[in-house]
């Protein structure tokens, strides 16, 4: 049973930390005028609703239409 309580020790760990990083990137669900996880040069999957943010602090799945302020235009 030790076992189970320390991986939900670390659940609960990783989920903070997601928190904070959700809170620290000011990510929400839903655009900033233009500035969307689509249009931004960090979104790795276009034309997909969900894909990877591939923003080094961050890394994580992210909605198209969601947005943060690490926000950047892709390039060209
Ligand atoms: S850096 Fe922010 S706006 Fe850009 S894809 Fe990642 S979460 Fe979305």
């Amino acid at each position: 049973m030790s076992s189970n309580v320390s991986r939900e020790e670390q659940m609960e760990q990783e989920n903070q930390q997601l928190q904070a990083l959700v809170r620290e990137a000011k990510l929400k669900g839903s655009p900033s005028g233009e500035q969307r996880c689509d249009n931004c040069r960090y979104y790795v999957g276009e034309f997909k609703k969900l894909a990877y943010c591939n923003h080094p602090k961050l890394e994580i799945l992210v909605g198209a239409d969601w947005w943060c302020q690490w926000w950047e235009a892709t390039e060209g």
